[in-house]
């Protein structure tokens, strides 16, 4: 949770014991699925201070999702082309110091790589 409204909306969800309906579990699963492809950043933004390259982490993680969401689609391939050259994914120096601050434990520069390659391929 990054906020007050985010925190209100998780305690109004978690007020009421009823079990969810086969339809939403059904749902919930398909949720689940899809998010094994990609990483489970929240934007929380701890993790931008410490990168030696001041990389948007979190953004270029929104872009990497994107991409594994929509097998490439056009969003993200438009959206990374926007960032500098000197910003993307590619000028990660798998430092490591955003993933030690990362409460999702997310690989990030194992995404970062992964994404870079991704789009050399798309080429
Ligand atoms: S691993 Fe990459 S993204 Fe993370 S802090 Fe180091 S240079 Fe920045
Ligand atoms: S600390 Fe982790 S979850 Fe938070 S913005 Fe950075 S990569 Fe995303």
């Amino acid at each position: 949770m990054s906020n007050m409204a985010q925190l209100k909306e998780n305690i109004k969800t978690f007020e009421t014991d009823a079990p969810v309906t086969e339809e939403e579990e059904k749902a919930l699963y398909k949720i689940a699925d899809s998010l094994k492809k990609g990483v489970p950043c929240t934007a929380c933004r701890y993790c931008t201070t410490a990168c030696p390259k001041g990389l948007d982490i979190p953004h270029l993680l929104y872009l990497y999702n994107e991409y594994l969401f929509t097998d490439g689609g056009i969003i993200a391939k438009l959206g990374i082309s926007a960032v500098p050259e000197d910003k993307k994914p590619s000028t990660c120096i798998s430092c490591g110091k955003c993933e030690r601050l990362c409460p999702q434990v997310i690989p990030v520069s194992l995404a970062f790589r992964e994404f870079t390659e991704k789009l050399k391929e798309d080429q």
